[in-house]
């Protein structure tokens, strides 16, 4: 369960931000991934933002 209560970030409103995208093989990014499409199916935005960014500092940390 993902919960947020602050915007943790610059949010460019109406400019579609690039999505990370998984890294085939990685089971972290995998991960991520399908919770975020869950998450947008859900309508759960905010929660595919916390997911890009959690995807985005997972790559740039060093992907499987
Ligand atoms: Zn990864």
């Amino acid at each position: 369960m993902i919960s947020k209560t602050t915007m943790s970030g610059p949010y460019r409103l109406g400019l579609p931000d690039p999505e990370p995208q998984p890294t085939e093989g990685c089971p972290r990014c995998e991960a991520l991934s399908q919770q975020r499409a869950t998450a947008r199916r859900t309508g759960d935005l905010s929660a595919v933002s916390d997911l890009n960014v959690a995807m985005r500092a997972h790559q740039g940390g060093g992907c499987a």
